[in-house]
């Protein structure tokens, strides 16, 4: 069975553990301190608290964990702009449709 490696998907008892537990995050002292910082992982501007998301870098559909190790804040632009590709799904797939126009 041919499988691409952005295909596999963690099980939705990885999934719904991992949301409680980045649920469980979000009200600790330690992410509080994050959002007060307000400085976005992703582009370094400081953003008030509540342009603010909790992005996991590898996304828990993706098998993440929500842990200080993969859970950064990120602004809303940057979360916006990450989505669930990576920069080379999104060129392969611009190559791709130009290919078959
Ligand atoms: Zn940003």
């Amino acid at each position: 069975m041919k499988k691409n490696w952005h295909e596999v998907t963690a099980d939705k008892a990885h999934i719904s553990k991992e949301k409680a537990k980045a649920r469980e995050l979000k009200n600790s002292p330690w992410w509080r301190q994050k959002l007060k910082e307000g400085i976005c992982h992703y582009c370094g501007g400081k953003f008030p608290e509540e342009e603010l998301t909790m992005d996991h870098i590898v996304p828990i559909a993706r098998g993440g964990k929500s842990n200080k190790g993969n859970v950064v804040v990120s602004c809303f632009n940057c979360n916006q702009n990450k989505g669930l590709d990576t920069p080379v799904d999104s060129i392969l797939d611009k190559i791709f449709k130009k290919g078959s126009e």
